[in-house]
């Protein structure tokens, strides 16, 4: 376990999520496919977030950002039952369109939870990385500069993973 990792985790759910303090979350780096960042799982009422090794040099509030997101879906799934959880799940893998509406909730709850500017550190970080997001992974850059009311990122603060 990265110790700072889970500090910022603990932070995050502090601030942004309080009532998950009662789940047991940890967290720590390991290899993910290269297009996924972070990725969580639950086992025995256990979870665990992963964060891809890419990640190791990435900003705290880049890092805040994709955390703030895994939460963001635990709140929300740690809310069904065991037989809609498995629904739920079976659903993501099977439908895009599942994944996308999915994905862009997740972004929204994220963006009411206080955590909408990380996001954008994170999705302005991970272009560094050449990752890029659609709008099958969420929430693109513009539409959620737009709901914080932001300018737009600009190019070069993109390049540079910088965000106000
Ligand atoms: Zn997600």
């Amino acid at each position: 376990m990265s110790r700072s990792l889970d500090d910022i985790l603990r932070r995050v759910v502090a601030k942004g999520f309080p009532e998950l303090k009662r789940l047991r979350i940890a967290i720590e780096f390991g290899e993910l496919d290269p297009d996924t960042c972070f990725f969580y799982d639950q086992e025995a009422g256990r979870y665990r977030i992963t964060v891809n090794d890419i990640l190791r040099g990435a900003p705290t509030r880049a890092l805040e950002g994709g955390i703030a997101h895994e939460l963001a879906h635990i709140v929300h799934d740690s809310r069904l039952g065991r037989r809609q959880r498995e629904l739920a799940l079976a659903r993501y893998a099977r439908s895009a369109a599942y994944r996308m509406r999915d994905e862009r909730s997740t972004d929204m709850r994220q963006i009411e939870r206080g955590y909408g500017p990380e996001l954008l550190a994170f999705l302005s970080f991970a272009r560094t990385l050449r990752i890029r997001f659609t709008r099958a992974h969420g929430l693109v850059l513009s539409e959620i500069s737009a709901r914080l009311r932001l300018r737009p990122v600009t190019a070069s603060e993109s390049a540079g993973g910088r965000q106000q």
